[in-house]
């Protein structure tokens, strides 16, 4: 009998990649989402033979599930900026009530957990590039923080069920992924900077585009999520997830507009508040522990991602 995961936040841009792969490797997959940011389209085309079924429902309400589960994939809740300050309450149920109801899940069925935690938990770091070790620098009070700190709080709620229950639980903070399956106007940079140069206007760079991040490609990222969640003895522990190449986002915009061949010019808006100057993942725990490491270069996963934006514009 195939095992079977239940993947919250799935038919969102990260889950809809993973719900695919896992079908792809013979697993049972429930999809659960209330399209709050997702959409259905995003698992469309899996959602056959049983493979993958779907499931609306908010996390923030109990979860129940008649069958048995071996895996659960916690990644239900906004993520892009614009979509988590559109939505703070929801973001912060999400992350908290939503990551209880989940855990309560994997305990009911003796099942494996996955929290998908974020490098927001590092805040705006004073370490670079952030370790796991390094406890973050956080406004609590901020307009990122109903994401930060609900995130915070769903890493403290899923080890106290590894500590006081032996929950099999494993927590990964995801730093900037990107790819095929973003949804056009998320807000988040690279949708944005693709969707202003392929329709040649002005590419909005905030501040003087000098801050740091670092893309890791979508492909790279499913497959860090799966040796987390598939490896042994790593109970009770956490890893970063990201590309450890950083860029200047003034960088991010003139690739892509020489990527795109546009003409659009690139102009500076004013610097959103607690926006991180400086992002990057120190990967060395999962790359020792686990051998993973992403292995898409930014210019050939951006070209694969503006394929698909001229696709669907088609
Ligand atoms: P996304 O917005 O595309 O997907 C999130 C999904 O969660 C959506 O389908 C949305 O409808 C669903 N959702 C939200 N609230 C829900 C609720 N209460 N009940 C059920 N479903 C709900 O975002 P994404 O980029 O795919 O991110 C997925 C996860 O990865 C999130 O937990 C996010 O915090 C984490 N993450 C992503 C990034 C990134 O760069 N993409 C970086 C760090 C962390
Ligand atoms: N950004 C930008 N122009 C945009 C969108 C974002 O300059 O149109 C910047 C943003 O200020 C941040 C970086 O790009 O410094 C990454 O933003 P994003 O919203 O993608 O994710 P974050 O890493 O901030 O969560």
């Amino acid at each position: 009998m195939s095992k079977t995961c239940v993947v919250t936040g799935g038919a969102g841009f990260i889950g809809s990649w993973l719900c695919r792969s896992l079908a792809g490797k013979g697993y049972r997959v429930l999809c659960v989402d209330n399209l709050l940011t997702g959409s259905r389209e995003n698992v469309e085309d899996v959602l056959v033979k049983d493979k993958v079924v779907f499931i609306e429902h908010d996390v923030s309400k109990p979860l129940e599930i008649s069958e048995d589960v071996d895996f659960v994939f916690h990644l239900a809740s906004p993520a892009s900026p614009v979509d988590y300050q559109n939505h703070p309450i929801e973001t912060m149920l999400a992350n908290s009530l939503g990551t209880l109801n989940t855990l309560n899940l994997a305990r009911d069925k003796g099942a494996r957990f996955l929290l998908a935690s974020t490098s927001e938990v590092y805040g705006d770091p004073e370490e670079h590039p952030q370790t796991e070790g390094y406890w973050g620098r956080v406004n609590p009070i901020g307009p990122r923080a109903c994401y930060d700190e609900s995130k915070r709080f769903a890493e403290a709620l899923a080890l106290s069920f590894f500590r006081k229950h032996g929950l099999d639980v494993r927590i990964v903070r995801i730093f900037n992924t990107y790819g095929p399956g973003m949804r056009r106007n998320d807000g988040r940079v690279i949708p944005n900077f693709v969707a202003q140069a392929l329709n040649g206007e002005p590419i909005t760079v905030y501040g003087d585009g000098k801050q740091t991040r670092s893309f890791c490609y979508v492909e790279d990222m499913v497959e860090g999520l799966e040796r987390v969640m598939f490896s042994e003895g790593i109970s009770g522990e956490v890893f970063n997830l990201g590309n450890p190449e950083e860029r200047t986002i003034l960088e991010v915009a003139e690739t892509i507009k020489r990527i795109t061949g546009s003409s659009s010019e690139i102009v500076f808006k004013e610097f959103p508040e607690d926006d991180p100057v400086k992002r990057r993942p120190d990967i060395s725990k999962i790359r020792k522990r686990l051998g993973w490491e992403p292995r898409t270069g930014f210019e050939e996963g951006l070209k694969k991602y503006i394929a698909d934006c001229k696709q669907k514009n088609k």
